[in-house]
């Protein structure tokens, strides 16, 4: 196949403009204002995965929606159609920094200090219009967070916004993890992170730098030197607590509010699923179904019985909607055949080591990997297996990339799970 060069560059982000090769086509990703899309909207794009791709489509870690196995051919069918929906930025360039992750239940919980999506939009408009954010690196992203049953304290951000009550807290992700800057009023927190934005590029140049924990002592000291002129002094911090066992199935919100939370498992949605699903939401009168960086579906719901009678409905339809459900302790790459790195079918591996983990009493996190790149999980996880050569190393509360312990096929780690498992109990003795 003749491949554009575009394709083949590694070490950013696709996007609907500029996708990327992959080993199934190419990968096109679609990101939604404020991850949010109408039923019929995802509907449409589930028809597009199926007509123009090859009907895999993945949620992703940062809150966005990937189309698999594009040919060239198509893309400017499915160009169209994502700009019929409105989702087609006006240039790659916009699109590549247009990094910004919110809380799915913006607007929808009411326990949260703000409705933060009109700053989300309004940081969005400038990351596209103004060129000289544009310098940004693809994976530079920003974090607005309004509080809420559900939170992003997990999620790694270079630019985080946190409501904390009628203020917006600022942070920035150092090596020694958040350093809150201070705060500033909701209406000029947009403007405040494309501030931050712009001193990041000042410094990262002079640094040759890609993300804010990786910037020099004084380039850190610059930002934080503008910005104490800038923002007023944080009384407190924001107290982000990570509640990931609430995040899937019913969701009471209070004060007779209701939310759903359905994870499709490893992030894999197919085409007529998903379709069947957003005709099904559809149907029962939502109007909104949001993204998240959990790999899982969100909409509010106006009573407790129209939620359980989603959930069931997705249940029908493959997805995930009880949160302990073993697949929801697994992450796994796309492996093969969808990626040539690697001949491990990983998902269907993770499939396997799903169905051993009641059995086996393990309660950690675990990361099937095809090679040691890690792409489904950047951070450590309890167990990772690791591919090379047609064999999983075995890494114990670590990454993709750490030495393993011992290297078998995954047959031999079925029959024998105690080669995975039994470090667990040796823990706890
Ligand atoms: S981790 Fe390796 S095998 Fe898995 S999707 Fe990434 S590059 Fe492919």
């Amino acid at each position: 196949m003749n491949r554009s060069v575009a394709f083949e560059v590694k070490g950013w982000c696709p996007g609907a403009l500029r996708p990327m090769q992959s080993g199934d086509g190419l990968i096109v990703r679609v990101r939604p204002q404020s991850a949010s899309l109408r039923p019929q909207d995802l509907g449409a794009l589930a028809d597009a995965a199926r007509e123009f791709g090859n009907g895999h489509i993945d949620l992703t870690r940062r809150a966005n929606l990937q189309i698999r196995g594009v040919r060239e051919a198509s893309l400017p069918d499915l160009h169209d159609v994502i700009a019929r929906l409105g989702l087609l930025d006006a240039n790659a360039e916009g699109e590549a920094v247009r990094n910004v992750m919110i809380n799915p239940l913006a607007g929808i919980d009411p326990t949260e200090a703000c409705d933060v999506r009109p700053i989300a939009g309004e940081l969005a408009r400038w990351l596209t219009s103004d060129r000289s954010l544009w310098a940004l690196p693809s994976k530079f992203g920003f974090i607005i967070d309004g509080g809420g049953a559900l939170s992003l304290a997990a999620q790694r951000a270079d630019v985080r916004l946190v409501a904390i009550g009628a203020q917006i807290a600022i942070g920035i992700e150092t090596r020694a993890g958040i350093e809150w800057l201070g705060s500033t009023a909701p209406g000029a927190a947009a403007a405040v992170a494309t501030e931050i934005g712009l001193l990041f590029i000042k410094a990262a140049s002079r640094d040759k730098r890609h993300r804010m924990r990786d910037l020099s002592d004084e380039g850190l000291a610059a930002i934080r030197g503008a910005m104490r002129l800038r923002l007023d002094a944080l009384r407190e911090h924001p107290r982000e607590l990570d509640a990931s066992s609430d995040r899937i199935g019913l969701i009471e919100l209070g004060h007779d509010k209701f939310a759903v939370g359905i994870a499709a498992p490893f992030g894999r949605i197919e085409s007529d699923q998903l379709r069947k699903f957003t005709d099904v939401m559809a149907s029962l009168g939502i109007d909104e179904i949001r993204l998240s960086p959990w790999r899982a579906l969100y909409a509010g719901v106006s009573s407790g019985h129209a939620a359980r009678g989603i959930l069931a409905a997705a249940a029908r339809e493959g997805l995930i909607t009880d949160p302990r459900d073993q697949l929801l302790q697994i992450e796994a790459c796309t492996g093969a055949p969808g990626c040539q790195s690697t001949t491990l079918d990983t998902r269907g591996d993770g499939r396997r080591l799903a169905a051993l983990l009641p059995q086996s009493g393990f309660a950690g996190t675990v990361h099937v990997s095809g090679c040691a790149k890690g792409c489904a999980k950047t951070g450590a996880a309890d167990l990772v297996l690791v591919g090379s050569d047609g064999h999983y190393g075995v890494v114990r509360h670590g990454t993709a990339q750490d030495r393993p312990a011992g290297r078998y096929c995954f047959a031999e780690l079925a029959a024998d799970p105690g080669k995975m498992f039994e470090f667990e109990s040796q823990r706890h003795d």
